[in-house]
């Protein structure tokens, strides 16, 4: 028969690395309780109509890389390619802009795209997020790239460069667009069969184009930034004037538009220059419209999305201390439901605990202790029993001790 491999673009995780993932995970709940963060776990699977309204027809995560299928009630259904979306269509359907303040949700979880795999960048991967709704403030912008910054600094990633960008509002946009569409237009011929079908869609994406004959034309297309409307421009200056109120350095990049449709001015990404051409860690912005566009009230939002293999991949030194474990060994079967109940004792007490219920002999369950790398062996023999008391190993140094059961709790108190 042939093998059964995981399918092209996935991965499985274990041992180590799964501690870094724990770790991860932990500052993640830890850190963004203290901006008033809630949780949210909305479902893998949505229906395929929200992805091509909340992200847009155009872009490239909706034409080439979702994974949409039809459930047996012929009903489109895809897999989750960002969570945004989602969380605004969970936020509106549960009525969260009623019950719940302040309106502001972390997630973690599995996306899926259809994209090329590559070190760091898998089909199925995983990311966290923020959204916070209801405030448009622009010190609510600032505090967004703050905490993204902060977050990333201390779980020890510090070569990490934050760009920043406005990519306008429905007022200055159209505008912008046409000027856009214009210049570009007149630099068809140099640009891509993609890139002169973006020219009527959304020339935006023009900027995201790798290939760099259309990067070249990109270079010299009108900027944003200089067609900004004065709400725009005021909101933008009051970002980067809070940003360093909270002595967060920035980058600007013009160029910068973000792969989806649905941004309204501040747009960032933090980038790193460790990982090569996969060096964004994380990017976000404004999206003023979208709630509105899914069907719920003029509501503004901002938020931000990270790849968590990105980051992992900017952890690999940071290699997590493993628990001690405690091994139990008995001389003989016979001892076998005493290691079983000083097993449940000590995990009781929180240790990390093994013993090998195929244990022969000691000498055997002296290796198996070694292969699960444990601190200690505590050792039941007739004699020990006999005694009330335990022999304890030290795996490292080879010592061993005797002392009494009512001494073991403060012995290990001392000594694990
Ligand atoms: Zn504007
Ligand atoms: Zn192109």
């Amino acid at each position: 028969m042939n093998e059964i491999k995981a399918p092209k673009g996935t991965r499985d995780i274990f041992a180590p690395e799964i501690q870094k993932w724990h770790n991860l995970e932990n500052a993640i709940h830890a850190y963004y309780k203290k901006f008033l963060y809630q949780e949210i776990r909305t479902p893998i699977f949505e229906h395929s109509e929200l992805f091509s309204r909340g992200i847009g027809s155009e872009t490239e995560i909706v034409q080439k890389e979702m994974y949409t299928f039809s459930d047996k009630s012929d009903r489109s259904l895809t897999l989750r390619p960002e969570n945004t979306a989602s969380v605004v269509r969970a936020v509106i359907e549960n009525n969260l802009f009623e019950t719940l303040s302040p309106l502001r949700f972390y997630y973690i979880g599995s996306m899926f795209r259809y994209d090329k795999p590559q070190k760091g960048r898998y089909r199925q991967f995983q990311q966290f997020g923020v959204e916070v709704f209801a405030d448009d403030s622009p010190q609510v912008d600032a505090e967004v790239m703050f905490s993204a910054v902060d977050f990333l600094k201390k779980i020890g990633i510090e070569a990490m460069q934050l760009e920043l960008n406005s990519v306008g509002c429905p007022q200055c946009r159209p505008d912008y667009l046409q000027v856009l569409r214009k210049a570009a237009r007149a630099q068809e011929s140099r640009l891509c069969s993609d890139c002169r079908r973006k020219i009527d869609g959304n020339p935006l994406r023009i900027f995201d184009c790798k290939l760099p004959a259309c990067a070249e034309v990109a270079a010299s297309l009108p900027l944003i930034s200089d067609h900004l409307c004065g709400e725009c421009r005021d909101h933008f200056a009051a970002v980067r004037e809070t940003l360093s109120w909270m002595n967060v350095s920035f980058q600007l990049n013009p160029r910068l538009v973000r792969g989806l449709d649905y941004y309204t001015k501040t747009a960032f990404e933090i980038t790193s220059g460790q990982l090569g051409a996969q060096n964004a860690l994380l990017g976000g912005g404004r999206y003023n419209n979208l709630i509105q566009e899914l069907g719920g009230p003029d509501m503004a939002a901002i938020g931000f999305a990270a790849g968590m293999e990105r980051i992992i991949l900017h952890l690999e030194q940071l290699e997590p201390a493993r628990p001690k474990t405690l091994f139990v060994a008995y001389e003989d079967p016979q001892w076998l439901a005493h290691a079983v109940q000083m097993a449940q004792v000590l995990r009781e007490e929180g240790y990390p605990v093994y013993l090998d219920y195929q244990g022969k002999n000691l000498k055997k369950q002296f290796k198996k202790a070694d292969r699960v790398a444990a601190a200690f062996t505590l050792i039941l023999a007739e004699n020990e029993i006999q005694s009330g008391s335990v022999s304890i190993k030290n795996m490292v140094n080879q010592e061993q001790i005797k002392i009494s059961l009512k001494e073991l709790n403060e012995w290990l108190k001392k000594n694990y």
